[in-house]
């Protein structure tokens, strides 16, 4: 089923929850909503399954829109943070509980929640209690009883906030093949970036209410638009400037030292329009002394080596440029035999085609 978010807004008395959220998810994609705590993830969440009702702008689900239809004929499922599962019934009868409702006859309601629970790998455990299970497994059963009913949408808020690392890298991955086999409309809410890129089809960045960006993982991470989204997904090295020509295309930007540098354009940009360039720690690198920069080298920075730590694959540098105060650089660990020194003077550069223009 197709949702389409279309300009929702959301006031709790003075206090505005969400503005103007307006975005389209294709059937059977996995989009998660992605964001500071606060910023609105579990109101827009809830405001598709039903419970919260929006204060202007339509949720539609396949083209209609549902303001009139209650949570529990949205066909949508919800998994809770904290599972929700009912403490005095087996994880069987947690799972049928969603067909008794329904007034599924008995057998076949067992027979649906035993595939559930086979989906997500628990049959073996159908007997037990929440209590008798582990926190992923509390997860697979919170799972299986909002699949047992064929939703239309799944919902998840913080699906894997309470378990560990390793645990919670061990579940993105299952959710996702499990979601591409079921082919069920997702909506992920999560605070995690990584996670966020580990498992979606698309992501929205949202900050203070508002939409920041919308699209593919890869595309967000590539070509962040705003400040925001370039420092919350993955790492950014945020540099001022001032745009100095512009031929539609490129601009020749002033960086704040009084340097220049060559990046693609995006958005509008006028002469002398103040602008940010984004660049990942791992796509700066230091020019051997005596080489000149290349042409498809943004710009030359020097710099003094502030700190840096072996991180395993990585080698992880803080470099301090006067104006720009210290930068980030990432080399993996196989260009770095000869480890830059504490204090070494160094120039930092990194290709024309790494360098993102921030539009705000
Ligand atoms: P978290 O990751 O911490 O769960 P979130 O991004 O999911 O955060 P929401 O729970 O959607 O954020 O809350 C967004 C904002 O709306 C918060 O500032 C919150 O205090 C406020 N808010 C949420 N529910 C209500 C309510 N019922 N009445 C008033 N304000 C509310």
């Amino acid at each position: 089923m197709g949702l389409a978010i279309d300009h929702v807004s959301k006031q709790y008395g003075d206090f505005q929850a969400l503005s103007d959220i307006h975005f389209t998810v294709p059937p059977g994609a996995l989009l998660t909503l992605l964001g500071p705590s606060g910023c609105g993830k579990s109101t827009l969440l809830r405001i598709i399954a039903g419970f919260v009702g929006a204060t202007g702008g339509r949720v539609l689900l396949d083209g209609v829109d549902v303001a009139d239809v209650p949570p529990f004929l949205r066909e949508t499922a919800m998994v809770f943070q904290n599972y929700a599962l009912f403490p005095h019934m087996t994880v069987l009868e947690n799972v049928m509980f969603g067909l008794k409702m329904r007034k599924v006859p008995k057998a076949a309601a067992r027979d649906r929640a035993m595939q559930s629970l086979e989906m997500v790998k628990l049959t073996h455990l159908a007997d037990r209690v929440p209590a008798q299970l582990s926190g992923g497994q509390q997860q697979r059963a919170a799972l299986a009883r909002a699949l047992v009913t064929d939703p239309k949408i799944l919902l998840l808020d913080e699906p894997f906030g309470a378990l560990d690392k390793n645990l919670r890298e061990e579940m993105q991955t299952e959710l996702r093949k499990l979601q591409q086999r079921v082919g069920v409309t997702t909506v992920c809410v999560t605070h995690d970036q990584q996670e966020a890129m580990a498992i979606s089809d698309y992501v929205a960045v949202m900050n203070h209410g508002r939409l920041e960006q919308f699209g593919a993982p890869l595309e967000i991470y590539d070509t962040p638009r705003s400040r925001f989204v370039s420092t919350f997904i993955g790492n950014s090295n945020v540099l001022q400037a001032r745009v100095a020509e512009s031929d539609g295309r490129w601009c020749r930007v002033e960086l704040a030292d009084g340097t220049f540098a060559r990046v693609a354009q995006r958005g509008a940009a006028s002469i002398g329009q103040q602008t940010e360039i984004a660049v990942r720690p791992g796509a700066m690198r230091a020019l051997p002394p005596g080489v000149e920069a290349r042409n498809d080298e943004a710009f030359v920075l020097q710099g003094r080596v502030g700190y840096g730590v072996n991180l395993g694959n990585v080698v992880h540098y803080e470099v301090e440029v006067p104006t720009f105060g210290i930068l980030m650089v990432e080399l993996p660990r196989s260009q770095s035999d000869d480890p830059w020194r504490l204090g070494e003077s160094i120039r930092l550069v990194a290709a024309v085609g790494d360098c993102v223009m921030l539009e705000h």
